[in-house]
């Protein structure tokens, strides 16, 4: 797997250099808490009286998600996934990014890094 301009390398780089949570929300998806979660959900009743509920990634890997429900239980927009921070170890970055998304590629190289780095887990060989 190569490519003109070394995006590949760097994104190889990125990976390597993930926290354990990063990589966990990367390889599975964020765990976001419970929206009934009293201690880790942020509800708000706008003006509109559109009800919108954020809660954290439980991994704080930075992603929150907030819902927009209507006071007639309509979704008011899509629910929306974003980063705490401007530059969080989750975004790929920039010099990493190759314009072809999250590819099957990709998300291998994230894999065999979880397995790398968990390898001791291994307690059975057939
Ligand atoms: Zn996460």
């Amino acid at each position: 797997m190569t490519s003109q301009n070394g995006t590949w390398q760097k994104y190889v780089e990125w990976v390597e250099g993930l926290p354990d949570n990063v990589l966990l929300c990367r390889k599975n998806g964020h765990r976001f808490a419970e929206e009934s979660d009293a201690k880790r959900s942020h509800w708000k009743k706008r003006r509109d009286r559109v009800i919108e509920i954020e809660v954290p990634c439980l991994r704080k890997c930075g992603a929150h998600k907030t819902s927009f429900t209507d006071v007639d239980g309509y979704l008011a927009r899509a629910g929306k996934v974003w980063m705490e921070y401007e530059d969080p170890d989750y975004l790929i970055p920039k010099e990493a990014r190759d314009g072809k998304g999250y590819t099957k590629e990709k998300r291998a190289v994230v894999r065999m890094e979880f397995i790398i780095r968990n390898q001791a887990l291994i307690v059975e060989e057939t």
